[in-house]
């Protein structure tokens, strides 16, 4: 029984379920869309540029991408040059990976102030994203507030403290390494609203802390104890571990540019300053109960700069319902309906790391596959074709992966001395590197400005 997929969204969720899909199912034809020109989602533009390592996950899914069943179509965005409805009405299944690419907002005064950013937009620009290149953050600061106690917030910190020596072998976009580099920043807080042994950082991600060369790590060694009220013996010695490299990974050494302050136990209440932040109140919390309290006890820390690193959500579809108070669409393990699935965090919120989303793409593809068997027919969909269709009528400039690998390849040619590549931030630098003249691109940018 021949199965037509859809999945939309190139990036780890999308991936891993056209693997599966590709491991369970002979005869399956799989065609991956995505909104960007290029594939790999936060692979690319999420993943800290300084963690390349992480990054090499994409050879894995190049593969999956190089079998000729599976065919990428970048530069399509579903709403807009093929709607979803008409996605479904052309294969047996349709699989969000959309992934979750909206701020959570803080929800406290003062978050309209000029520079201060979510961390999906401010992580978008450092990486390079068409959408954020042109963010311009105010990086005249001499301190930056991050908000939020996860490996967001770490990442962030990284991009802001380390040196130019330190990021030499990184894909840092150009634009981001200039205005970091010329930027005033000396002081980084970051700040949770729970004590130590609440955050939540994971181990390798602390223990580089301790390598950087030009930065103290600044913390209170009152504050990184485990309380008393965490009983359980696993629990507390999970906890302990990451306290105990916080511990080690406090420095105060004589002659360092740039500080690097932990402070913890600190809610944010309000944004202060004058059409742009100067500041931001926090109140001091307790917890009790795994609840964050407030102590009606402020303070105050200066400066230019914040960036909020405290989750995503997903956008709402025309079609799908959502649920708004989580940011995702809700599913039975990941089916929405008969014909309608959903992986990765729009499916379970903004939580774990790229492997997470393999067991996602194995359920979805089981799903799927019982789903086609159950109908008991052989589909009449018309699955590529169908789209070719809307893509033509429409005018579309869709980048297949042969595009896409020519572009990478112009990429890593470019890159300057240990950089793995020098990345492209606009369409019309893409298409320009598969010849197309300027006329060419010009219309492929209005149709992209025009989203
Ligand atoms: P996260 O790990 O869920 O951390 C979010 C942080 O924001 C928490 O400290 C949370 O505090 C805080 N927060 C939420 N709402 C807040 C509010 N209104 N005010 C103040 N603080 C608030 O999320 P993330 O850092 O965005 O990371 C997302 C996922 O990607 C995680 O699973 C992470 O491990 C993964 N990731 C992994 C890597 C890596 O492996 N190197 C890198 C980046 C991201 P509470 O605990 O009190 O809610």
């Amino acid at each position: 029984m021949s199965i037509s997929v859809a999945i939309i969204g190139a990036g780890p969720a999308g991936f891993y379920a056209a693997e599966a899909l590709l491991d369970r199912h002979a005869d399956v034809q799989i065609d991956i869309i995505e909104r960007l020109a290029t594939p790999f989602g936060l692979i690319r533009a999420g993943v800290a540029p300084d963690h390349q390592s992480t990054k090499l996950v994409a050879r894995r899914f190049e593969e999956t991408a190089l079998q000729d069943v599976v065919h990428f179509y970048g530069n399509v965005d579903v709403g807009n040059a093929v709607t979803l409805e008409e996605l479904r009405a052309c294969y047996d299944a349709v699989v969000l990976a959309v992934g979750a690419g909206v701020d959570r907002p803080l929800g406290i005064p003062g978050e309209h102030l000029r520079g201060i950013y979510g961390s999906a937009l401010f992580v978008g620009w450092y990486n390079g994203h068409p959408d954020f290149r042109d963010l311009r953050p105010n990086l005249a600061t001499p301190a930056a507030v991050i908000i939020g106690n996860g490996n967001v917030a770490l990442d962030i910190a990284r991009m802001l403290v380390k040196t130019e020596a330190e990021m030499a072998s990184s894909d840092l976009s150009d634009h981001a390494a200039e205005a970091i580099c010329a930027g005033g920043i000396r002081d980084v807080y970051i700040v949770g609203r729970r004590g130590a042994a609440d955050a939540k950082f994971t181990t390798a991600e602390l223990r580089e802390l301790g390598e950087l060369e030009d930065c103290d790590v600044v913390l209170n060694a009152a504050e990184l104890t485990v309380p008393p009220e965490i009983t359980d013996n696993r629990d507390r010695r999970l906890r302990e571990k990451n306290l105990a490299i916080l511990r080690g990974i406090r420095r105060s050494e004589a002659g360092k540019t740039r500080r690097l302050h932990f402070r913890f136990n600190l809610a944010p209440a309000t944004i202060d300053g004058h059409e742009r932040v100067d500041g931001v109140i926090f109140e001091r919390t307790r917890t009790e109960g795994g609840q964050v309290l407030g102590t009606a006890a402020f303070e105050r820390i200066p400066c230019g700069l914040v960036v909020t690193a405290i989750g995503y959500r997903t956008s709402p579809l025309d079609g799908v319902p959502f649920d708004s108070k989580r940011g995702l669409y809700p599913s039975a393990e990941g089916r929405i309906e008969t014909g309608l699935y959903v992986v990765g965090w729009a499916k379970r919120g903004p939580v774990g790391v790229i492997g997470s989303n393999r067991p996602d793409g194995a359920l979805c593809a089981d799903q799927i596959i019982a789903d086609a068997k159950a109908s008991e027919r052989e589909s009449a969909k018309p699955g590529r074709a169908g789209l070719e269709g809307y893509l033509a009528l429409r005018d579309v400039r869709s980048v297949t992966f042969d595009d896409w690998q020519k572009i990478d390849a112009a990429e890593v040619a470019g890159a300057r001395k240990s950089a793995p590549r020098r990345k492209f931030t606009t369409l019309s630098e893409m298409l320009s590197v598969l010849g197309e003249s300027s006329l060419e691109r010009a219309a492929a940018a209005r149709h992209e400005t025009g989203r």
